[in-house]
């Protein structure tokens, strides 16, 4: 472990200098665009994060007070794009093998409660929004004419049931990449080829990791113009970007020490570090050519390097017990993937989630467990160890 830790650590500090004098210019925003627009079929636009690629990709093709459904257990970032595109999510519930929607949850949404006590028949496009009591400013009942495919944690959707879904309600598909960019569906098709738009996060810890920066390819014509956006985001932010891999890897050595968590606090008090989640959607900046350039090596690689889930998973029974115990075995992991089922906890009570109509998202963000990727396998064989003896549920990728 200590031999693999240092190791580790010294690789995180070499990326972090590389990653902070990466060069960029213009050609490399022209080449990631043109790859993308080839990879997936469409025409790519790059943007400064996820969430306002999804947003665009939404803008494009949605009308505002519709529904969308979303996978019931996803990042705040999600719903706070759909927000941002004057949508409606409604949560599907989750089936715990993949921790995405599959056709049983899907049917049960369609057939919610708002079909079974009225007369409106199920399928007339009408099902409840998933919290009436107090949605959004907009309407207690949209009209449901979309649904967001996540692939969590690089575990695919049933793609072929959601597909029949999807035509049967006639629901326009967008595939979000943030999770599962190279990975394929179980008839063979690669995930971001299937939707009306494929939309990329190259967020921290994401499958396309620069720090920050996304991208959208929309492959069916568009409502409305949509034009690239030009500005490059604050320096500040920019600063930010550069720095946080030599900061992270320096937190990770402190860690060690028992002084990482306290590195961490201070580089957040002082704004050098700033969380995923309060990445700002803003839909009129685009990536930096240094970022441009970093994602395309990223993509390159992809293709070669196989189907590999993001994160391995597991489901526990007692997980603070286990997380403890992980702690003490040397482990520090700078915080697993939904601890509630929208993610992070300080976002929750804003994505208006109705725990009662999503019950098994509800119970495995209490259970999950999953892996941070800065680990290599063979330093997680103790993790691994240590979570076997407290499972409910393996997971998918458990290895
Ligand atoms: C992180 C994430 C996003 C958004 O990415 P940002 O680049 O952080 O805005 C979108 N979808 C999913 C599923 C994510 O996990």
């Amino acid at each position: 472990m200590k031999k693999h830790y240092y190791l580790g650590l010294n690789a995180k500090l070499r990326h972090g200098w590389r990653h902070l004098l990466a060069r960029g210019r213009q050609s490399d925003l022209e080449a990631l665009s043109s790859y993308l627009g080839q990879k997936y079929g469409g025409k790519a636009v790059l943007t400064k994060n996820g969430r306002s690629a999804l947003a665009m990709a939404l803008k494009a093709y949605f009308t505002r007070g519709d529904g969308i459904i979303v996978n019931g257990f996803t990042c705040y970032a999600v719903i706070e794009a759909v927000r941002a595109a004057g949508l409606v999510p409604i949560y599907a519930d989750i089936n715990r093998e993949t921790l995405n929607y599959d056709a049983e949850t899907l049917n049960k949404l369609w057939a919610g409660p708002a079909a079974a006590s009225s007369p409106t028949p199920a399928g007339a496009g009408v099902p409840q929004a998933a919290s009436p009591a107090h949605a959004d400013a907009t309407q207690a009942t949209p009209i449901i004419s979309g649904i967001i495919i996540q692939n969590t944690l690089g575990n695919p959707v049933d793609i072929k049931a959601v597909e029949r879904f999807a035509g049967k309600h006639g629901l326009m598909i967008i595939e979000d990449l943030a999770h599962c960019a190279g990975i394929k569906y179980a008839d063979g098709r690669e995930a971001g080829t299937i939707g009306a738009a494929s939309v990329l996060s190259f967020g921290k810890d994401k499958s396309i990791d620069t720090i920050s920066g996304g991208a959208v390819v929309l492959r069916y014509p568009c409502k409305t113009t949509i034009r690239a956006p030009k500005k490059l985001p604050k320096m500040s932010d920019r600063i930010r970007g550069r720095i946080y891999p030599l900061i992270a890897g320096a937190v990770r050595g402190l860690s060690y020490v028992h002084l990482g968590g306290l590195c961490m606090r201070v580089a957040l008090k002082l704004h050098l570090v700033e969380k995923s989640a309060d990445n700002k959607l803003e839909l009129d900046k685009t990536l930096t050519p240094a970022e441009a350039k970093l994602a395309l090596r990223q993509l390159k690689a992809l293709n070669t390097s196989g189907e590999a889930p993001l994160r391995e998973f597991y489901l526990v029974d007692d997980r603070a017990l286990v997380l403890d115990k992980l702690k003490r075995a040397g482990y520090h992991f700078a915080g697993f993937w939904y601890e509630t089922p929208i993610a992070p906890e300080r976002y929750y009570k804003k994505a208006d989630f109705d725990e009662s109509k999503c019950p098994v998202a509800a119970e495995v963000a209490r259970q999950i467990i999953n892996f941070p990727t800065y680990y290599t396998r063979s330093d997680l064989a103790e993790a691994r160890k240590i979570v076997q003896k407290h499972l409910t549920y393996g997971g998918k990728n458990a290895r």
